[in-house]
Parts: C-alpha cells; sequence; structure tokens
C-alpha cells in the first residue's frame, strides 16, 4: 500500500485524489490519508504529489503511518 505521510499537512492540492483509479483517498483532520485495504499499490498517485507526501509502505518506519491512514479513512 502506499501511505500519505506528515508532509501532506494544509497542503492544497488534490493532484494525487484525481489520478486515483479506485477512489481510496479520504479527508483526514487536517491532511488526506489511503486506506490501506482499498489501494492497489498502482503508484499512480506518487509522482502527482507536490509535497513528496506519498511514499510506499516499503520505507523504513512507516508502520505507524499505515496505521494512521487507515485510522482516518476508517472515520468515514
Ligand atoms: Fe490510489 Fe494507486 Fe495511489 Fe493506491 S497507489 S492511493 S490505488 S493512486
Amino acid at each position: 500500500t502506499y501511505v500519505v505521510i506528515d508532509n501532506c499537512i494544509a497542503c492544497k492540492y488534490t493532484d494525487c485524489v484525481e489520478v486515483c483509479p479506485v477512489d481510496c483517498f479520504y479527508e483526514g483532520e487536517n491532511m488526506l490519508v489511503i486506506h490501506p485495504d482499498e489501494c492497489i499499490d498502482c503508484g499512480v498517485c506518487e509522482p502527482e504529489c507536490p509535497a513528496d507526501a506519498i511514499r510506499p509502505d516499503t520505507e523504513p518506519d512507516m508502520d505507524k503511518w499505515v496505521e494512521f491512514n487507515r485510522k482516518y479513512s476508517e472515520l468515514w
């Protein structure tokens, strides 16, 4: 899965939301999140983010961000 990290806070761009083929972006309190079970790992959103806030969960120390993304996407 891909996850949104804190670089997204207060970002005004939604380029990622527009390109996602499965609509798995959700709004958190002050940033977007990706539902980890809905993301199909296509990677299309990553280069679209001007804030470099979208990362694959294969990067180090991403577990807490996966849980954060899950928590906020399931509020909807
Ligand atoms: Fe959507 Fe693909 Fe990005 Fe996952 S990797 S959030 S499916 S655009």
